[in-house]
């Protein structure tokens, strides 16, 4: 007789359904987890709204903590009832980048939550490979586990600060104070950044950056961000910016903003057939270092576990709002009305 469970499982953009599925089955090498707690990543948003593809049948979901309820006989270092997260991203060992600790960007390269079902269900399988590369790692005690749910973002951010080379003092432009921004925003300060700049139209998130350490705050819809940041700077413009927006017009300005020999990280992803001109000159005779991130590699992930454990940075302020196991789509509708920042699923409240 199988058991079944509740999980939210995509069928077409638009269309996710709340049903009664069988508990994956454990075999030989595979952890299967309790989840609960898990949260709503602006690229599940994405897939909802038709921009990345899923297959019909998958359960999303790659941020999320929970307690191993069955392990194989063949895994070791795992007992039943350790507390767990999972570094999502699936990779192959071997290639040229996994073989430079760059799993982020491997060859062979899928997603735990969109290529393997996830967590927005009470319960999820981690298959044998995953558990194999190290991909499932130990959450310690000290932490709240519905911080830890946010470990993945918070890999993210890591690396998005580290990749711009930030030296103690310099100054940072952050463009968008959604959760990705506040998070980068959190790491910078934990970093030692100098003045850091918040570009962002949200007056709540503009107030929370505030909050957060931010020390100016810019409405790109009131004031020019361009005048305001070379007001700010005695006409010199930041040491780096980090750009959170998928918009051309806020790339333009964050690539004006910047400082002779300044660098730049194309953070978030712009939508499908954006195209970008700019005068080429802007690069070539300030020196600019354009750079990029995503992801992070495992050993990211796991020093923003460590960080959060050891109370180096608190994502508290970004949790609003805990819900239902059933409410996933109502959540992923609110995110799409930017409503909200990271809103914790519970997913043992059915
Ligand atoms: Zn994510
Ligand atoms: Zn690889």
């Amino acid at each position: 007789m199988t058991e079944n469970m509740m999980a939210n499982v995509y069928y077409s953009p638009g269309d996710l359904r709340f049903e009664s599925i069988p508990i994956p089955k454990v075999n030989h090498g595979d952890i299967l987890i309790k989840v609960e707690f898990s949260s709503v990543c602006a690229s599940d948003v994405r897939v909802f709204k038709g921009e990345k593809k899923a297959d019909t049948g998958t359960i999303l979901g790659h941020e999320f903590v929970g307690k191993i309820a069955a392990i194989g006989e063949e895994v070791k270092g795992f007992s039943v009832g350790d507390r767990v997260t999972v570094y999502p991203v699936v990779f192959c060992g071997t290639c040229f980048y996994c073989q430079r600790g760059h799993q982020n960007m491997c060859l062979n390269r899928k997603t735990f939550g969109y290529d393997y079902n996830g967590a927005f269900a009470e319960y999820v399988l981690v298959s044998s490979e995953l558990v194999k590369h190290g991909n499932v790692v130990k959450v310690p005690s000290s932490l709240p586990p519905e911080e830890a749910a946010l470990t993945e973002p918070l890999g993210c951010s890591l690396n998005g600060v580290s990749i711009l080379n930030l030296e103690i003092g310099e100054s940072l432009l952050i463009i968008g104070a959604g959760p990705m921004g506040l998070m980068l925003l959190s790491v910078a300060k934990c970093s030692g950044a100098g003045k850091i700049f918040v570009s962002e139209i949200d007056e709540g998130r503009r107030r929370l950056a505030e909050e957060i350490g931010a020390d100016i705050l810019i409405n790109p819809t009131q004031e020019n961000l361009v005048e305001r940041v070379m007001a700010e700077t005695e006409d010199l413009g930041v040491d780096a910016a980090i750009l959170t927006v998928g918009s051309v017009n806020a790339a333009k300005d964050a690539l004006r903003t910047l400082r002779k020999e300044g660098r730049i990280n194309f953070f978030a992803g712009f939508p499908l057939g954006s195209e970008l001109t700019i005068d080429p000159n802007i690069i070539h005779y300030k020196m600019i270092h354009v750079t990029a991130s995503q992801n992070a590699p495992l050993n990211i992930f796991k020093r923003a576990l460590m960080m959060m454990a050891e109370g180096k940075i608190d994502l508290k302020p970004l949790i609003t709002g805990k819900f239902k196991l059933k409410d996933v789509k109502a959540v992923i509708e609110r995110r799409i009305k930017l409503e909200g920042l990271k809103p914790i699923i519970v997913n043992s409240m059915i």
